[in-house]
């Protein structure tokens, strides 16, 4: 019978990196996984990127869900070419990494999940910023291991599901990522995040996602809940 085409054949597989990295967890089999983003999740980075765009003579103008097409010079408003906007966004991640501020209320919500959950941060931040990320997520207050991972997510949460024989949460605002996950693990609970609401508003819900939310309150609301049905109850 002839081999018939499936969405997993594109999925790319776990580079020798990123899979050392994933090994290197302490994980707990029997413990709850979330699985956080970093940009736009717990770090504020389209405000991080407006004040660094600002400071370099551009703006940001939200007119899509995208940066690509959106970055436009300050002096005459034309649009900054994508490879350009590739060249400011590596400047950016090497100056403001630690610069960002935290999303409100997620430090406090993971630390509240964290006494019946284990917690990671997979994040597309670039490899030479990687430890300011760790630094960054130490001050502020959410020392969690942080995996730096390269392109679509569902390969890293795959292996990470294959370890954990409990509820895994996955949290992105980028609809690829969440997308990614949902084709290659079936039962994650998907939690479309997205910070800044004024970019939450101009997109839907990713397909199969379990919650779109901008805020904190909502998605540790979403994940207890959660919990207490599969009978991860509180502690106390
Ligand atoms: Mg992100």
């Amino acid at each position: 019978m002839p081999k018939t085409f499936s969405p997993k054949d594109i999925q790319p597989v776990l580079t020798g990196d990123i899979r050392a990295q994933l090994e290197a967890l302490p994980l707990q089999a029997d413990r709850p996984l979330i699985v956080t983003d970093a940009d736009e999740v717990i770090a504020q980075f389209i405000a991080g990127l407006e004040i660094f765009l600002t400071r370099n003579g551009f703006w940001l103008d939200l007119q899509s869900f995208a940066i690509s097409g959106n970055v436009k010079r300050a002096d005459d408003h034309s649009v900054v070419e994508r490879a350009e906007v590739q060249e400011l966004l590596a400047h950016f991640f090497a100056t403001d990494t630690e610069n960002l501020l935290p999303v409100p209320g997620a430090a406090d919500a993971l630390a509240a999940l964290s006494t019946r959950t284990q917690i990671i941060v997979l994040s597309n931040v670039p490899q030479p910023q990687r430890a300011a990320r760790q630094r960054w997520l130490r001050q502020h207050g959410m020392d969690y291991p942080l995996i730096a991972n390269s392109g679509p997510k569902g390969a890293a949460v795959q292996h990470l599901r294959s370890k954990i024989a409990a509820p895994v949460f996955f949290l992105d605002d980028l609809p690829p990522n969440l997308t990614s996950v949902s084709e290659l693990v079936d039962d994650a609970h998907l939690l479309h995040f997205i910070a800044d609401s004024r970019l939450a508003a101009l997109i839907g819900p990713a397909p199969g996602c379990h919650l779109h939310t901008t805020n904190w309150d909502e998605a540790h609301d979403y994940i207890a809940k959660a919990l207490d049905m599969a009978g991860f109850a509180a502690a106390g």
